[in-house]
């Protein structure tokens, strides 16, 4: 579903990706992770088009990106395209990102209305479905400010099913949140998993990388140090920098 080959990127004269390539397949689950500044949250920002980049291809279910111009200069070329894209990666942030003054049900249903154009009926009945799969189906009437975290990512997470997308794409999903409420996303992300849906996860919880992923990407200074299943990343890691990465986050 998503190819992404010898991607660059640079913030003005800092070459933050050097070369990446990334692929997931429909119904992977993609785990990126690595330090603090390695990379990870760019590579998603410039998946789903949020940011430019500077070399590389990026493809949607075999669909080259198009470009105009060059290096610095280039810019997507088709608006059409980068709208295909954004609705068809939907990105889950780590601080939420909903809507303060929008009720749920409200944050739930807006993109589908405002942006697929759907029957808001439609999009009502099927705002309350993805909020009962992510098990806060009594909360539609209240306000962001009104749910605890662990209940405002999922909120996040219904509103980025709501659209309905190829697949997910999830940055630190779980960085901002209490240990217990953590759980409750990390369910709701596992069985994501288990239905099939294609995930590009970057994160900081291993247990949870290990646990869904089907392929772990360790980052190291803007460039793939390693990558494999959970079980040879994190059982048999081969990489010095990945070991010693490994031992500082148990
Ligand atoms: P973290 O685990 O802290 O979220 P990360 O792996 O997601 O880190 P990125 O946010 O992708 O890292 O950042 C990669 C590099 O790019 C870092 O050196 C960062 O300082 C730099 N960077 C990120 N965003 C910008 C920006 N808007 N302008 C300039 N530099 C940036
Ligand atoms: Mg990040």
């Amino acid at each position: 579903v998503l190819e992404i080959r010898d991607l660059h990127k640079a913030y003005h004269d800092l070459e933050v990706i050097k070369g990446v390539d990334i692929t997931a397949h429909r119904g992977d689950v993609v785990s990126l992770i690595g330090s603090s500044g390695s990379g990870k949250s760019t590579i998603l920002r410039c998946a789903n088009l949020l940011e430019n980049s500077q070399q590389g291809e990026i493809l949607f279910k075999g669909e080259p990106i198009t470009w105009k111009g060059n290096g610095h200069d280039r810019l997507p070329a088709d608006p059409k395209q980068v709208l295909r894209i954004r609705t068809n990666l939907s990105m889950v942030f780590q601080q939420f990102n909903l809507w303060s003054h929008m009720t749920i049900l409200q944050n739930v249903m807006e993109a589908p209305v405002t942006v697929l154009g759907r029957d808001k009926a439609e999009a009502e009945e099927a705002a309350h479905a993805y909020l009962d799969k992510v098990g806060i189906r009594d909360k539609h009437d209240v306000y962001p400010a009104q749910l605890s975290g662990g209940q405002q990512q999922r909120a996040a997470i219904a509103r980025a099913l709501a659209m309905e997308p190829e697949a997910l794409l999830f940055d630190e999903p779980t960085s901002a949140l209490d240990p217990e409420l953590e759980q409750e996303v990390v369910r709701v992300i596992k069985s994501l998993a288990e239905e099939g849906r294609t995930m590009l996860i970057v994160t900081h919880d291993m247990k949870m990388a290990s646990d869904v992923s089907d392929k772990v990407i360790f980052l190291h200074q803007g460039l793939v140090e390693e990558q494999g299943s959970p079980d040879e990343l994190f059982g048999n890691p081969k990489s010095e920098r990945l070991k010693g990465f490994l031992s500082s986050t148990v």
